[in-house]
């Protein structure tokens, strides 16, 4: 990957940026739904944005579209922060890890079903594409694919600080924001979490599987997803894939 681009290359436009941040703010005084945030950095990463639904040994996916990961100037800070966009804007823009982009999002009402800071991003723009080469080894920064893929190729769990500090550029990494029903009957008891997944290839030299994942159940109850439920997610996947 092409080596990120220093901050202050990324902010060669400041007069544009201030003006666009000031009209902004401008609007958002008088705005009563909510105060939209200029934004600009150079992206660290660009992975698929999932909302994962577990209900004891149940679960269902929600694929929401892409989170950005930008290190860059946001609510007149500068700063990491985490965009969420649709999967039309990705499927239109093809972001990608170095690329620098700038735009204006909300910030996510509810932070426990998001895994991003901010989202219903509009406006966005792209500087500068990043200059890249292909990777030979992980983590991987190319273009993320569609949604699809992602959903037919299942993960398997990842370790949260193998995320943290190897997976979190790689296309193939993912940070789920994770609602569970604690009980069926009552569907208003609801826990949340963050849970880390890779849907990449399963010779992959970095990654680590980590402690299972237990799910809370009524009456105090707890389910441990076995090793077989990844095993099987990602079973026709060959090694390389
Ligand atoms: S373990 Fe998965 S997310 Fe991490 S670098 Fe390897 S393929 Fe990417």
């Amino acid at each position: 990957m092409h080596a990120p681009t220093s901050l202050g290359e990324a902010f060669c436009q400041p007069r544009q940026f201030m003006e666009a941040r000031d009209r902004v703010n401008k609007e958002n005084s008088s705005n009563d739904k909510g105060s939209k945030v200029v934004w600009k950095g150079i992206l660290i990463s660009v992975q698929p944005r999932i909302r994962l639904l577990r209900s004891f040994d149940q679960r269902n996916h929600n694929y929401l579209g892409y989170a950005l990961r930008v290190q860059g100037v946001a609510d007149n800070g500068e700063r990491e922060f985490s965009i969420g966009i649709g999967k039309s804007a990705q499927a239109k823009h093809q972001l990608r890890c170095g690329d620098i982009v700038s735009g204006q999002s909300l910030p996510v009402e509810d932070t426990q079903k998001e895994p991003v800071d901010y989202y219903k991003t509009s406006k966005l723009i792209i500087i500068e594409r990043s200059i890249t080469t292909q990777d030979i080894n992980p983590p991987w920064h190319q273009v993320p694919p569609e949604l699809e893929i992602y959903r037919q190729r299942g993960h398997r769990r990842l370790d949260p600080h193998t995320y943290e500090v190897k997976c979190q550029s790689c296309v193939w990494g993912c940070r789920l924001a994770v609602e569970m029903i604690i009980d069926q009957w009552n569907p208003g008891n609801k826990r949340y979490r963050f849970e880390t997944f890779c849907y990449g290839p399963r010779s992959c030299s970095l990654y680590k599987a980590g402690a299972t994942r237990k799910v809370p159940g009524r009456k105090g109850m707890t389910w441990e997803e076995p090793d077989w439920v990844d095993e099987q997610a990602v079973s026709h996947r060959g090694l390389e894939e």
